[in-house]
């Protein structure tokens, strides 16, 4: 079956397409005046439905599988000295994100700057930096030897007018859509120009997954933060963000209540979650689901939804994404000059490694190597308390005393995460039908979370998407 994705299914998808419309007629209101809301999953769009739902008088109960709220935001504190900490998930809050940045200021949480700085590159077995004006180590066209990665310039920003603009609802545009959808982000790069060599240096400084990932869904993003030029941190750790949400919601939030089953009529919805043992049920008028479709496809649900639905919860695959931190003894790539958030770019399988210290207190560094797709699945393969070495292994063929400089380590996989199953949606060639399906809702029930936004895998987009389900549910 092939499902053809319009533009005004886009419109709703962005949510730009005005009140209701696309939604079912009878979703607005129903329930007369019963104000129960039940929302599932208090990670970061589940917390923003409930925290928006609340000030608006009505009767929220979150259940979250895990001990803890945040899901993806989860700062990691034990096991570092000075204070110093791993940010699991989220890092980035970027200068455009007027959501997460909104609720930064609405809790007074204070934020601190990543410092630019000058990367290291290790491509093809070359270490090296590089200076405007100076020649790649590159097999590069003259033109992209001469702009670097500023080459992206020509071949995504040049287009963007060409994909439409996803804040104002024309993106895709009716030709795009035909010509792109079935493209990999990397096969339309080489379409644009790009040589082998450009394609590494972009993955080594953006991740791996242009390979395997739709054009679509790359484009929407890339041009959703084209304004993107500073990069913020919640000072302490970002799960400071959604603690400050379940801090206000208190008793609401209930921790390990698993939902199992939803079953729903035309007139309630009603939820079966396990807590110690034992499965209990609540109902409500509306069920704000923000629990990750790699989770949704276990639950029970009576009726099913849509075909389409249905469809979108088997076929769409959850990213995976692998992250090693190692808290050093001191921050010595800066004697060599080095430093920034993107601190090395290489193409081996450790992919990228990242300094976080300059956001963190203390003398020690703070380092993170970050890897994507097949890098990620490399990472999980490998035991893991066999991890560390097989990082060291790597990182020491562009840092040599990397072996006497490690204090601490913490790795994640986040394909292993039994709540999240993966980082992000990857929309595949010939996905883009998804993007209009996935928070359409079904019934009672609304759907909420990263994956159901223009800003997939941000914060940015959980919150986006828990406020616009705040809009179904409400009629506003
Ligand atoms: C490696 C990585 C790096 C990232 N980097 C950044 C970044 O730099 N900047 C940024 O802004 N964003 C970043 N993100 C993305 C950001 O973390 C997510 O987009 C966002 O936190 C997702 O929020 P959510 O509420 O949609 O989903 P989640 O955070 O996954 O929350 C879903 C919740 O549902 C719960 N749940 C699952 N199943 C059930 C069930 N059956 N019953 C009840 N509860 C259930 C889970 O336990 C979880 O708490 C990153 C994510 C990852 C993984």
């Amino acid at each position: 079956m092939t499902l053809k994705l319009n533009r005004r299914a886009f419109l709703q998808w962005l949510g730009v397409a005005g009140a209701g419309l696309g939604l079912p007629a009878c979703v607005h209101g129903r329930g007369g005046g019963d104000r129960r809301v039940i929302v599932a999953g208090a990670g970061l769009a589940g917390l923003t439905a409930a925290y928006e739902l609340v000030k608006l008088g009505y009767d929220v109960t979150v259940l979250e599988a895990q001990a803890q709220v945040g899901g993806r935001v989860r700062t990691h504190r034990r096991g570092f000295t000075s204070g110093q900490y791993a940010e699991l998930g989220a890092v980035r809050i970027p200068d455009v994100h007027q959501h997460t940045l909104g609720y930064v200021k609405e809790f007074g949480l204070p934020l601190v700057e990543f410092t630019q700085g000058e990367p290291l590159y290790y491509l093809k077995g070359q270490r090296f930096t590089h200076r405007d004006g100076q020649p790649w180590p590159l097999e590069l066209t003259p033109r992209e030897q001469e702009r670097g990665l500023g080459m992206a310039a020509e071949y995504i920003a040049a287009h963007f007018e060409e994909f439409g603009d996803p804040r104002r609802g024309t993106f895709p545009t009716p030709a795009a859509l035909a010509r792109y959808d079935a493209l990999t982000f990397a096969r339309y790069l080489h379409e644009q120009g790009a040589s082998e060599d450009w394609l590494r240096l972009y993955m080594a400084e953006n991740g791996t997954e242009p390979p395997v990932t739709g054009t679509l869904a790359w484009m929407a993003y890339e041009a959703a933060d084209r304004e993107w030029q500073r990069t913020f941190h919640i000072r302490g750790g970002n799960d400071q963000l959604p603690r400050a949400l379940a801090r206000r919601l208190g008793e609401r939030v209930r921790l390990e209540h698993a939902v199992v089953r939803i079953e729903q009529d035309s007139r309630n919805v009603r939820v079966w979650y396990q807590h110690g043992g034992r499965t209990e049920s609540l109902q409500a008028a509306h069920l704000v689901c923000a629990i990750p479709p790699s989770l949704l496809r276990e639950v029970e649900l009576r009726p099913a939804f849509s075909e389409e639905k249905m469809r979108l919860l088997r076929e769409l695959v959850m990213a995976p994404s692998s992250r090693m931190w190692m808290q050093t003894r001191t921050r010595f790539w800066s004697a060599e000059g080095l430093g920034g958030l993107k601190l090395v770019k290489t193409d081996t399988p450790v992919e990228r490694l990242w300094d976080l210290s300059s956001v963190l207190d203390g003398p020690q560094g703070m380092m993170m190597a970050y890897m994507d797709d097949q890098n990620a699945r490399a990472f999980a393969a490998v035991p893991a308390t066999e991890r560390p070495e097989y990082v060291l292994r790597h990182v020491e063929r562009f840092f040599p005393t990397i072996r006497s400089e490690v204090l601490a380590f913490q790795g994640m996989a986040w394909s292993e995460d039994p709540w999240v199953r993966g980082a992000w949606p990857n929309f595949q060639p010939g996905q883009g039908w998804m993007l209009p399906v996935l928070p359409r809702p079904e019934g009672r029930v609304h759907f909420a979370g990263e994956h159901t936004s223009l800003w997939t895998g941000w914060m940015q987009g959980a919150i986006e998407s828990g406020k616009r389900v705040v809009r179904e549910i409400t009629g506003a």
